[in-house]
């Protein structure tokens, strides 16, 4: 009997010896010590034997249970431990891959940094919806009944509201000045907020034109707003942007919702004023219509002109884009071109 025993564990080593993987070595565990093993199959069949044997070759056999169990935990870790993680051999010796981080496109980055300027002076970041109507993109902004931009093939007017009028003939709106009677009308006097989004316009695209563009608009509406007030405020805005004090003009400009209405230009810092192909050759760049808010905008926004008045601005943020890198060709940065754009990360 004891000469089996030995027989059967020397087996049972070898076979713990030669298992290669985890399910290979759950099966020899289920053969050496589950309930239809040798083992089990000795301590059945004992019943001849006497007392002083039983219990010798009990002890025998639970030692023998130990040393298999033993032996197979030590060769679990030494599969464990032979496992890869990897399907194929690794070469440590072939270059990495390189990861490619993504930026902000630099039009998207000066809108940012324009709500963070504007933010610091207490103004609101305000949005609407694209789609808007001729109340408010024309009727409440002073655009006479007869104006040609309202029938001018520019606006991209709704199917099926084209015979309606006011509020009901719907358009992807054509600028953002409407938004400004609409926050207005929610919100009352005083207000500062600007509105940053995207304006459609039916136009053939070329070097300069686009369908869809950004505008930046702000607008504040106080008691005793001054045209210095509004000057200040341009001023302000621009040194923040370009971290330095940045020259600028009025000249006299025309827009129904302003009364009286300005082009206001900043010097050019692609030439630092001589003159070059962006500014023209006069030093100066246009960057954005401004003026005072016509008493009939302010009417349309149930407020009275004879206590409120306010001060518009609309800024081209290609221009100013343009402006901080001193690039001199708008459509490269509509261009898509990953080389270009990569510059600016
Ligand atoms: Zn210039």
């Amino acid at each position: 009997m004891e000469k089996k025993l030995e027989q059967i564990k020397e087996k049972g080593l070898e076979r713990i010896c030669k298992a290669s993987s985890m399910a290979e070595l759950e099966e020899v565990r289920k053969d050496l010590m589950g309930k239809k093993s040798e083992l089990s199959d000795v301590l059945k069949n004992m019943g001849s034997l006497s007392a002083e044997d039983k219990k010798k070759i009990g002890m025998i056999t639970t030692e023998i249970k130990n040393i298999f169990s033993d032996k197979i935990t030590e060769k679990e870790q030494d599969i464990i431990s032979s496992m890869s993680v990897l399907d194929e051999p690794l070469d440590i010796t072939i270059p990495g891959t390189k990861s490619e981080e993504g930026a902000l496109h630099p039009i998207t980055q000066m809108c940012y940094d324009l709500n963070d300027a504007f933010r610091s002076l207490g103004f609101e970041v305000y949005s609407e919806d694209d789609i808007s109507s001729e109340q408010y993109a024309f009727d409440n902004l002073n655009f006479a009944l007869d104006h040609p931009a309202r029938e001018s093939m520019d606006t991209y007017w709704l199917e099926g509201t084209e015979n309606k009028s006011g509020a009901e003939r719907l358009c992807l709106r054509p600028h953002l000045t409407g938004g400004s009677v609409r926050y207005l009308l929610d919100h009352g006097a005083p207000a500062r907020f600007v509105y940053p989004g995207r304006v459609y316009r039916n136009e053939t695209t070329d070097a300069r034109h686009e369908r869809a563009f950004f505008q930046y608009e702000a607008l504040i509406v106080d008691k005793n707003i001054s045209f210095s007030s509004g000057m200040v405020m341009i001023q302000t805005i621009l040194e923040k942007v370009f971290g330095r004090k940045i020259n600028v003009r009025m000249r006299e400009g025309f827009f129904p919702f302003t009364e009286p209405g300005y082009e206001i230009d900043m010097e050019c810092l692609v030439c630092g004023g001589k003159g070059c192909r962006v500014c023209n050759h006069n030093g100066w760049i246009e960057v954005m219509p401004g003026g005072v808010i016509h008493p009939n905008v302010l009417r349309a926004a149930k407020l009275d002109p004879e206590e409120w008045t306010g001060f518009y601005i609309n800024i081209g943020l290609d221009r100013l884009v343009m402006m901080r890198y001193g690039v001199d060709d708008v459509r490269l940065f509509h261009s898509a071109d990953l080389r270009f754009l990569e510059q600016f990360k």
